[in-house]
């Protein structure tokens, strides 16, 4: 199949409304990540991206929507009065909410389980896009499974040339991780997945939050995720990573030193304003600024530059893991394997 890659036209979306509709797959861009298309009332469609992707068939898709009044034929039962809230207070934004879901959504989409993540993402790209398909889009991250989540186009097109027929390009997106996933089926909104909106938006928003014990640590054995995609990996870079945690000048002489005992290509990844410690090894800034949210937007473009480069042993600064921070190191932290030394 032969992938054509357009910037985002009317035309353009057009063109991949009708292919949504026909049944087909298209690659779009989100404020989060790139993201898989397919139409989430068509079961047979939503299998076509776990075969683009290689994606274990139990990993459920979040359904797009560009409006509410397309969510309640979605789900079942009622809009609670804590999900309003945050539906009112970040949408359309990088946000997914877990609802009881109903018989419109095919079990392919929710891989057998009783609930659908939902999200209204607040590009102008994909609310286009949903509205020229007329139907709910499914849609993981369009990276093949095991490598990052793509950020821009291009990533897209390494991944999936040849396994789709269009990717509409809307250049890099700016939250760059994932978006929140909060599970809203209990009485106190639960992070099952850290992004963009933050546990402290979301405990200013509806009065209280927990945070799922799985966000920060590897899964237990016999432990059974509530966000599958916790289950796996996900991402493991070409060479090993190990982040160090603790203040800048520390973290800076071990890194330094482990560096300099690499038996093989290595890299340093560093919040932006530390590489003078570094001297002339061979640093990846973490961002154009030194604040979370811009470490978020760099991170996923860094990982695959070490892994296009066949870097060996990578050593990564950590950041705090406050606000977006906690997205950060939830991503940064399962492509280590949670190998986080604190020096
Ligand atoms: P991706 O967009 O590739 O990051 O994949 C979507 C992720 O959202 C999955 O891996 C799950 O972790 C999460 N998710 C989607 N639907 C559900 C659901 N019904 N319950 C819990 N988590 C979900
Ligand atoms: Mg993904």
């Amino acid at each position: 199949m032969n992938t054509k890659l357009l910037p985002v036209s009317p035309e353009a979306i057009a063109e991949a409304g009708r292919i949504i509709r026909a049944g087909g797959l298209v690659g779009f861009p989100t404020e989060t990540v790139y993201g898989l298309g397919a139409n989430a009332l068509n079961g047979g469609a939503v299998r076509l991206i776990f075969e683009a992707k290689g994606r274990p068939g139990d990993n459920p898709l979040i359904t797009h929507v560009a409006s509410e009044a397309e969510i309640p034929p979605l789900i079942r039962g009622d809009i609670s009065p804590m999900a309003r809230a945050l539906m009112d207070a970040f949408w359309p934004g990088p946000m997914t909410l877990i609802f009881p879901k109903s018989g419109a959504i095919p079990p392919e989409v929710s891989a057998g389980l009783d609930t659908v993540g939902i999200r209204m993402p607040s590009h102008p790209a994909a609310q286009a896009l949903i509205r020229a398909a007329g139907v709910p889009i499914a849609a993981p991250s369009a990276n093949r499974s095991g490598r990052p989540s793509p950020t821009t186009a291009q990533h897209v097109m390494d991944d999936m040339n040849g396994r789709i027929p269009l990717i509409l390009d809307g250049g890099p997106c700016a939250v760059g991780v994932e978006s929140t996933v909060i599970d809203v089926t209990g009485p106190v909104p639960r992070v099952l997945r850290p992004g963009g909106v933050t546990p402290e938006m979301i405990a200013a928003a509806a009065g209280a939050v927990e945070v799922d014990g799985a966000v920060m640590r590897p899964l237990q054995e016999g432990e059974k995720p509530r966000s599958p995609g916790m289950k796996y990996r996900h991402y493991a870079p070409v060479g090993s990573l190990v982040i160090f945690e603790g203040r800048a000048e520390a973290v800076a002489s071990e890194i330094c030193a482990r560096y300099d005992a690499a038996p093989g290509s290595a890299a340093i990844l560093a919040l932006p304003g530390h590489e003078p410690l570094y001297g002339a090894r061979r640093v990846f800034p973490l961002g154009g600024a030194d604040s979370a949210e811009s470490v978020a937007a760099a991170l996923f473009a860094v990982l695959r530059r070490l892994d296009d480069e066949r870097v060996q042993f990578i050593f990564s600064e950590a950041v705090d893991a406050e606000g977006v921070g906690l997205a950060v190191m939830n991503r940064l932290g399962r492509a280590a394997a949670f190998h986080i030394e604190k020096v």
